[in-house]
């Protein structure tokens, strides 16, 4: 496996397996990697002929307040498990590199970055969309793969490339989960062993409003206060949003007719957690999955 450290190599390197006909895949990351990063990148290494992993802790989708210096950065992990999944590259540019004096441009998607985590992390969002339209100028990838773990990201992501016709598929693969139930996360590792424990109450509210809808429930109000409800067993959990929205807009819902998106994001003293279900009223013949 190669590592490449400067954006100039990075450029250079996919533009001449492009020139010999070899198909790129691409999954960006933060590093800390973990199962739900594994299956992105397993299912990038089925379709394409060469495989680059970014790991970049991208200083400009974080907010002053947040956790920028604490987030985790294992480096010989990542690179260990990049090995064994047979990826070619690891693309690990250094801040510098990415932003060197003097850049300027940003990259904002205004109308999916308005809502949920746009509203709770007011430069996130322009922070992500810069970064990534700079990494697909360097990688030119066919295909990148992004997780449902962060589905406004995802779909934000999915209106970048198409506005800027940035070019390459992308598939968005299902959030890999603990066995009870907590989503895959790098922060996970900030957790007390009593916050571990109450974590996943997040999946259970979105799993109890996804049974409310598959169980014919349309009315939003109701299912939010239950969803709510589930949180509130846990003095110490704090809802920040609990949300049915539609799945393509993220537009809140006041009524469930067919498909729904439910977002949800707590706090557990300092730490931060988000997490998603899509679903389906029943009787409804299904969209092809995203
Ligand atoms: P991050 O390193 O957190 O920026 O995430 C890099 C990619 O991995 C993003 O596309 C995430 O959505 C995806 N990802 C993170 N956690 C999971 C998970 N539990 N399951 C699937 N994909 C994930």
């Amino acid at each position: 496996m190669k590592i490449i450290r400067t954006t100039h190599s990075m450029a250079t390197w996919s533009e001449r397996l492009r020139r010999e006909g070899v198909t790129i895949g691409f999954v960006p990351t933060m590093g800390a990697l973990h199962g739900g990063h594994r299956s992105l990148i397993q299912a990038a290494r089925l379709r394409c002929d060469a495989l680059v992993v970014s790991i970049f802790v991208n200083p400009t989708q974080f907010s002053p307040t947040e956790d920028l210096a604490a987030y985790p950065s294992p480096i010989a992990h990542d690179r260990a498990l990049c090995r064994e999944e047979g990826v070619d590259v690891c693309f690990e540019p250094t801040a510098q590199a990415m932003y060197p004096g003097g850049f300027q441009t940003v990259v904002t998607v205004p109308v999916l970055a308005r809502r949920w985590e746009g509203e709770a992390r007011p430069h996130h969002f322009a922070g992500v969309a810069t970064v990534v339209t700079k990494l697909f100028g360097m990688v030119r990838p066919h295909l990148t793969v992004f997780g449902q773990k962060d589905y406004q990201q995802a779909a934000l992501v999915r209106q970048l490339v198409n506005d800027l016709n940035l070019g390459g598929a992308i598939q968005v693969r299902p959030t890999v989960r603990e066995r009870d139930g907590l989503a895959m996360s790098s922060r996970n590792v900030y957790l007390s062993a009593d916050e571990r424990r109450i974590a996943p109450l997040l999946s259970q509210a979105l799993r109890a409003g996804r049974q409310m809808i598959e169980g014919g429930m349309s009315d939003v109000a109701a299912i939010e206060r239950s969803m709510r409800q589930t949180i509130e067993q846990s003095p110490t959990m704090y809802v920040e949003y609990l949300a049915v929205c539609a799945p393509d807009s993220l537009e809140p819902l006041s009524l469930v007719t067919d498909r729904a998106v439910l977002l949800g994001a707590v706090r557990i003293g300092s730490v931060r957690l988000i997490d998603n279900l899509l679903v389906k009223m029943p009787g409804r013949k299904s969209r092809a999955t995203r």
